[in-house]
């Protein structure tokens, strides 16, 4: 079974008392200028998809989770994908408005992935009706009705990790209480948290330390897998500082041969300021640590991947590339011409907290 763990669920609901029901997305009352930019490029790359069916130049939540089904059915590459939430921002036991920019609930997002398994079983294609969306919940440990919150998250089947980004939701990972730690090693449910420079969110930007990958310490300690996304490495290779050499030591202290505690995603690797740091990261890191992620919506572009100067990659392959309009299989394609391992595709069972009702 191949999985995309790492995939974002986004929306344009704006009424923060909806989040049952809508994704909330805000981010003009605290916006920064990068993500200003970025914000706008992922509107124009969605709209590109040609998924902005009633063409009022915007894609809707309910555009954006018809386009996520549209490309997991036709995907050649992928058989599931982990959806991702994100908790809000709190402050003194209450959400923070102004800091919260995009809050996609659990309860919202499973409903989410219920109706789209639902609508997988529908398909006529047994290859297709095979496929399947999974829950990755977010719970802020600040939230203070966290712990209630986990375990709803933990009762549905559907949930496979939990996801943080710690600097845009103020979580400062050496100081969250043990029992939320205790709670997810006891349910072997694996963290995928965001390590590394953020530039996603304007919290993310402006809370780079909360994203340092030596916090990870604590949840390791007290038993927790965790996936630290992107390998931790930089996305802009002359600002940001180059840290994977010490990231790989610390997933050589938790690691054993056979017992792999700390894991690294492949997620937004193929973004094209990240070219010049790939050989880098696939000389690195072992196979046997990775697991696969898109980091979808964030852009995954074939033209700049050019043969001959990037890596070994070949003008047939970067043709194939060129040609692939599905982004999930683009991004495959574009890793393995690079000279990542397909067995990174395969990984996800090993950590995921996976059902174990097999798929007919
Ligand atoms: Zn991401």
């Amino acid at each position: 079974m191949r999985i995309d763990i790492h995939c974002h669920a986004i929306g344009k609901g704006t009424d923060i008392t909806k989040i049952d029901t809508e994704v909330y997305f805000n981010a003009e009352d605290n916006q920064h200028w990068f993500t200003r930019i970025l914000y706008n490029v992922l509107e124009e790359d969605l709209t590109g998809m040609g998924r902005d069916s009633d063409r009022d130049g915007m894609i809707s939540t309910d555009e954006y989770f018809k386009l996520l089904y549209r490309l997991l059915v036709s995907s050649e590459e992928i058989d599931c994908v982990v959806l991702l939430a994100l908790d809000a921002v709190y402050k003194d036991d209450t959400v923070d408005v102004i800091k919260t920019d995009l809050w996609v609930s659990n309860k919202f997002l499973a409903n989410k992935v219920r109706a789209l398994n639902n609508l997988l079983q529908g398909e006529s294609d047994l290859k297709e009706r095979n496929k399947k969306f999974y829950l990755g919940a977010s719970v802020n440990p600040n939230n203070p009705r966290a712990m209630q919150e986990l375990e709803g998250v933990i009762s549905n089947p559907d949930a496979v990790l939990i996801k943080w980004i710690p600097s845009a939701q103020h979580i400062d990972v050496q100081n969250v209480k043990d029992d939320f730690y205790r709670v997810l090693s006891a349910h072997n449910m694996p963290l995928l948290c965001h390590v590394g420079p953020e530039y996603s969110f304007p919290e993310g930007i402006r809370n780079k330390n909360k994203d340092d990958f030596r916090r990870l310490r604590k949840p390791l300690d007290l038993g927790v897998k965790v996936i630290a996304a992107h390998c931790a490495s930089p996305v802009f290779p002359l600002i940001d500082p180059n840290v994977m050499a010490d990231f790989h030591s610390l997933m050589e202290e938790y690691n054993t041969d056979d017992d792999v505690r700390l894991w690294a995603d492949t997620s937004a690797l193929s973004l094209s300021t990240r070219l010049p740091v790939i050989s880098e990261i696939i000389n690195t890191f072992p196979a046997k640590w990775l697991v696969h992620g898109t980091d979808f919506p964030i852009p995954i572009d074939g033209w700049p991947h050019l043969p001959l100067v990037t890596r070994n990659i070949t003008p047939k392959e970067y043709l194939t590339i060129l040609k692939t309009k599905n982004p999930f299989d683009r991004d495959v394609k574009i890793k393995r011409a690079h000279g990542f391992s397909d067995a990174i595709l395969e990984n996800a069972k090993k950590v995921l907290r996976l059902p174990s009702i097999s798929i007919s």
